[in-house]
């Protein structure tokens, strides 16, 4: 996907979905310039149905996140299968995915290229090499990087974002060391997503 269409999914979800690392925190961030949706009708108000909502809801989610229709509708069918509130857990599980926890601890730049930084074998966990970027962390679980990523410019480029990113309260990160903690699974609160997950688990349980 080119910058210009990851770019589109903020403009058509209607808000900034921080897709693309360092340029969302710039001037040159699409949504900031042009922030209604794409198309010929983008600048016309919509009048979304109940469907539409949790539908849109959902695709946020997704986008978010970085995954396909049949990998969301996995961890949604996990998460409903498990105790505790389903739209929170979901939030959760794709939280304690490690591709997430590299970009949140600063280690790339978005998720997409946490992606990219897990698959090519960079990153360990408890100091055993994990490339799988699905992997989910436990609370506890050390996260760190590969002695020779370490000069990595996109990896120096990412950390110097982070202290405007900032650190979720449930990681702890030593950007001199380039290792972290994974804490805690975090709260929904803890969370702070933009996000109406109720929606979403309405959507599936029709
Ligand atoms: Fe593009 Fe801005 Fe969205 Fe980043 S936040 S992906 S720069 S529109």
């Amino acid at each position: 996907m080119s910058i210009k269409s990851v770019c589109r999914i903020c403009r058509r979800e209607g808000m900034k979905l921080y897709l693309k690392g360092t340029r969302c925190e710039t001037e040159k961030c699409a949504f900031e310039r042009r922030g209604y949706a794409p198309g010929q009708h983008g600048q016309k108000r919509r009048k979304d149905t109940e469907y539409g909502l949790q539908l849109r809801e959902k695709q946020k989610v997704k986008r978010i996140y970085g995954l396909l229709e049949r990998q969301f509708r996995r961890y949604f069918s996990i998460a409903s299968r498990k105790k505790g509130v389903t739209g929170e857990t979901l939030l959760q599980l794709l939280e304690q995915r490690l591709d997430n926890t590299v970009y949140r601890m600063g280690f790339a730049e978005s998720r997409r290229q946490a992606r990219q930084v897990v698959r090519h074998g960079m990153i360990l966990v408890n100091s055993k090499k994990v490339d799988i970027p699905s992997y989910t962390l436990k609370a506890g679980d050390k996260v760190s990087v590969l002695e020779k990523f370490k000069e990595n410019t996109g990896l120096k480029r990412s950390l110097e974002t982070l202290p405007k990113r900032g650190v979720p309260e449930w990681l702890e990160v030593d950007t001199t060391a380039l290792a972290g903690t994974f804490k805690k699974v975090p709260t929904k609160d803890e969370i702070a997503l933009p996000v109406q997950e109720q929606l979403i688990v309405e959507l599936y349980s029709k």
